[in-house]
């Protein structure tokens, strides 16, 4: 983490100084950044931010551990941690840490990782809004975002952040909601289509998206009762699925008979939400 060279939100360039009360300044524009009471994290957020930072500081954090079930769950979506296999180790940004349980899981994994969020905890080493980045070009071999990109504002601009952060070569890493429902204020579901422009359009090569959870299980999670009682989860689920896979099965049906192929894959067209892979 120390390695990583930061990047001032406010007047892009490189290099903020610790001042004598601790605060991080710009070294171009004199620009403060305070920190938070909890572990004295930065709090780096640009003028133009919609978050604000005396709000952030008056955030009580929360001293829970991280949920290493929702880590686990997540990096079992699809793909995700078969594609983190063959990534190389190195400094890695987490982009969007939550609660803290990846970290844990990325650390196990051999990664040296530095995370933010838009709020402080325990595992953030960030208080910074992903569309303003506070680290200077190309410091990260490999950025995670899991279950993050419906959660921003404007999705093209945090791609290019990431962008310009990752290295020649870097991997990004990550999941975006597709068909869940509307959660936790949720901004931007997209569509295969729609997540392969925004990467494009960033820059990234070697794009691969992939069907992560399906629909029916991410509407199942969203039932409380439902998920809390194993018994009743299991029969919802089962009954969700039934439904799904007839009228799958009819729809394949129903092409065969004209003589075609459905236009687009099935799975990733029900997808709850879409792992991704992309190359800078
Ligand atoms: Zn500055």
């Amino acid at each position: 983490m120390s390695s990583i060279v930061l990047r001032c939100v406010e007047c892009g360039k490189d290099g903020l100084d610790e001042s004598e009360d601790s605060k991080l300044v710009c070294s171009s524009c004199r620009k403060e950044f305070p920190r938070h009471r909890h572990q004295g994290i930065p709090v780096i957020l640009s003028s133009k931010s919609p978050l604000s930072t005396e709000e952030i500081l008056r955030h009580q954090v929360n001293p829970k551990q991280a949920d290493l079930k929702i880590a686990k769950r997540h990096w079992k979506t699809g793909v995700l941690a078969e594609m983190m296999r063959d990534v190389p180790r190195g400094q890695l940004l987490n982009f969007g840490s939550g609660d803290g349980g990846d970290r844990y899981w990325l650390e196990k994994q051999g990664f040296k990782v530095t995370s933010f969020d838009i709020y402080p905890s325990s595992f953030t080493d960030y208080v910074c809004d992903g569309h303003y980045l506070p680290f200077a070009d190309a410091q990260f071999d490999v950025i995670t975002s899991i279950a993050v990109f419906e959660h921003l504002y404007n999705p093209f601009q945090a791609a290019q952040e990431i962008y310009r952060v990752l290295k020649p070569n870097g991997i990004l890493i990550g999941s975006c909601a597709f068909l869940e429902a509307y959660h936790a204020f949720s901004y931007f579901h997209m569509s295969p289509l729609g997540l392969r422009e925004v990467l494009t359009r960033a820059g990234f090569r070697e794009i691969e998206i992939h069907p992560g959870w399906s629909f029916e299980e991410s509407l199942n999670a969203r039932f409380w009762l439902w998920n809390q009682v194993p018994l009743i989860r299991r029969i919802t689920l089962a009954v969700n699925r039934l439904k799904f896979r007839i009228g799958i099965g009819l729809w394949k049906i129903a092409y065969r008979l004209k003589g075609k192929e459905p236009a687009y894959d099935l799975e990733l067209t029900f997808a709850g939400s879409l792992p991704f892979k992309a190359v800078k």
